[in-house]
Parts: C-alpha cells; sequence; structure tokens
C-alpha cells in the first residue's frame, strides 16, 4: 500500500483565502478589521521567523497585524503592563505571546494574563478548562489544524480509536480533549514517554497521531495497516533537513494516508491561529461563532 499524502500546505491556502473573503466581508459590511497583535521578547531566531510569518498571514488575510518586539532584557512587570495594554486595546481582537520566553520571565503567568476573549493561542488556563469541560472558546492552533486535515480529507473521527503519542499542554492534550468532545466522538489514547510497548498501543490506532519531537520514533511497526499518520513533529535532521516524529518512506508503505513534514501540519498552525483571530473578532461584537 501506499499512503495518501494529506497536503496540508494546499489545505492552508484554501482555509486562508476562505478567511480572506471573510475578513473582507467583516470590513464592508461592518467596518470590522480583525486584529492580531504577536509579541516577541529577545532575539531567538527560530521566534523570529514564528512570528514573522505570522504578521505576514495576518496581513495576507486582510487583517490588522501588530508585532510588538520587546528586549531580552524586558522585566516581567514590563511585559505584564505590555499584555494589560493589549487587552484593553480595541484594535485587537487577538493577542499571542511568542514562546519561549527568555529565562527570567514566568510564561504561565503572562498566559493567565491575556484575556480570554483574545486568547486566540488558547494556551490561558481558563480556554483549556473550557475545552476540558466539553463547552470550547478557542481551540488550540496546532490540533486544531490536525482536525480541519482529517474533515478536509474525509477521516471520519467517530467512534474511531485515536492514539496520540505526546501530552504537551501545547499538543497532545488539547487535541486529546478536542477528538473526545460529544459529535467528534473520537475514542482516544494518549501516550508518553513512560508508555509501556508503544508499538503495540500505537497499532490499536485508526489514526495515529506523533507529537513528540523525536526524529523516527514512529516507524512502520507502530502502524496497523490502513491507519492514518499525522505528523506533527518538527525537527532538525543531522544534515539540516526538517523532519517529522514519523519514519515517512517506510510509514507511507503501510498507512493509507499520512501528513509529510514539511507540508502537513505546520502550514495549518498559522492558519488556525488566523481563524481564532477572525472568530475573536466577531464574538467580541456578539456575531455567531463559525459553525
Ligand atoms: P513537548 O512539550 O516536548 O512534549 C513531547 C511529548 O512527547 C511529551 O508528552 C513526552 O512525554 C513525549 N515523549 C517524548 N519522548 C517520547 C518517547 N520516546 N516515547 C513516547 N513519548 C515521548 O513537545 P510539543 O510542544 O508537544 O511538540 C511536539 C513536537 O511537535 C515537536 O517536534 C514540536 O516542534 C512539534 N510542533 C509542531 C507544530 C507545528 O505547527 N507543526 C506545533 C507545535 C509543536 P512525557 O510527557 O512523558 O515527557
Amino acid at each position: 500500500m501506499t499512503a495518501r499524502i494529506l497536503d496540508g500546505k494546499a489545505l492552508a491556502e484554501q482555509v486562508r483565502a476562505r478567511i480572506g473573503t471573510e475578513v473582507a466581508e467583516l470590513f464592508g459590511e461592518h467596518g470590522i478589521q480583525p486584529g492580531l497583535a504577536a509579541v516577541i521578547v529577545g532575539e531567538d531566531p527560530a521566534s523570529q521567523v514564528y512570528v514573522g510569518m505570522k504578521h505576514k498571514a495576518a496581513e495576507a488575510a486582510g487583517m490588522h497585524s501588530r508585532q510588538v518586539v520587546l528586549p531580552t532584557e524586558t522585566s516581567q512587570e514590563e511585559l505584564e503592563q505590555v499584555v494589560v495594554e493589549l487587552n484593553d486595546d480595541d484594535r485587537i481582537d487577538g493577542i499571542l505571546v511568542q514562546l519561549p520566553l527568555p529565562d527570567h520571565l514566568d510564561p504561565k503567568r503572562i498566559q493567565e494574563l491575556i484575556t480570554p476573549a483574545k486568547d486566540v493561542d488558547a494556551l490561558n488556563p481558563y480556554t483549556a478548562g473550557r475545552l476540558a469541560i466539553g463547552d470550547p472558546t478557542f481551540l488550540s492552533c496546532t490540533p486544531y489544524g490536525v482536525l480541519e486535515i482529517l474533515d478536509a480529507n474525509g477521516i471520519e473521527t467517530a467512534g474511531a480509536h485515536v492514539v496520540i503519542v505526546g501530552r504537551s499542554n501545547l499538543v497532545g492534550r488539547p487535541l486529546a480533549n478536542m477528538l473526545s468532545l460529544k459529535g467528534r466522538d473520537a475514542t482516544v489514547t494518549v501516550a508518553h514517554s513512560r508508555t509501556k510497548d508503544l508499538a503495540a498501543v500505537c497499532r490499536t490506532a485508526d489514526v495515529l497521531v506523533a507529537a513528540v519531537g523525536v526524529e523516527s520514533l514512529v516507524t512502520a511497526e507502530h502502524v496497523r495497516p490502513g491507519a492514518v499518520v499525522i505528523d506533527v513533529g518538527t525537527n532538525r535532521s543531522a544534515d539540516g533537513r526538517l523532519v517529522g516524529d514519523v519514519a515517512y518512506d517506510e510509514v507511507a508503505e503501510v498507512a493509507s494516508a499520512i501528513t509529510p513534514v514539511p507540508g502537513g501540519v505546520g502550514p495549518m498552525t498559522v492558519t488556525m491561529l488566523l481563524q481564532n483571530t477572525l472568530e475573536a473578532a466577531r464574538a467580541r461584537r456578539g456575531m455567531p461563532r463559525r459553525p
């Protein structure tokens, strides 16, 4: 079997075009231009690339996009003040603070300070808690992108057994909560570094999601023939290439469908940040959310 490739790049282009149309309509009909603010502290090169991508994508979708660039030596109080001002800024609908922050800053305290109505990165404990009780507000961007890839490719989650490898607050945990929501109806297993016989657990999956950060952790031995494999991992291989957590070539021979790296989940993460910002702009003005 050679797996169907689940093309996240093409899907991201389609979804961004749709978001761009909705942004233009919102502005044309109501004079509302959704606004996204990205705060970056310090000079981490990867963070600068990520924030730059988010900024360009927001502008391309017709949004108001603001980058707040702060020096490494910014204090906790100064950063908190920036977040408080963005919370109160009517031009801004979505706030993200790029992680990681320099070591002297407390990311949890910053995430808690972002007002839930603008928490488009969905890392505030209130937002995570709403999802955990089955009444979500914003969905975390990477897991949201995974669901969009499954839906766009007609991959049914109701009744399916999904095994997620990884239990981070950024990916594994919110994805497990989303998949087990009523209406989504997957049966979910969350595996992690202490899971016994990981390969055997993974082979029970109809849909296997790898969100670990270890190159080639998932091999053909982990995949039941015909399963769908979603690779969230982004790792640098020894020769400098961007690779996932899945040994792509051998797994593609066993799976029925697979996301590539790059060009799979990655492009959908930024896309869903735009979706959340659009939804935030509507919700703040009492307009209905996306169905
Ligand atoms: P993380 O916070 O480091 O969490 C990694 C998870 O993997 C942990 O739960 C850990 O288990 C588990 N793990 C580590 N080694 C394992 C092993 N040998 N067997 C089974 N489980 C193992 O990472 P993250 O933030 O979730 O990110 C995961 C990957 O996704 C990274 O490569 C990251 O770059 C990528 N990512 C990509 C996107 C995107 O847009 N494409 C977005 C976010 C993240 P314990 O909890 O037991 O330690």
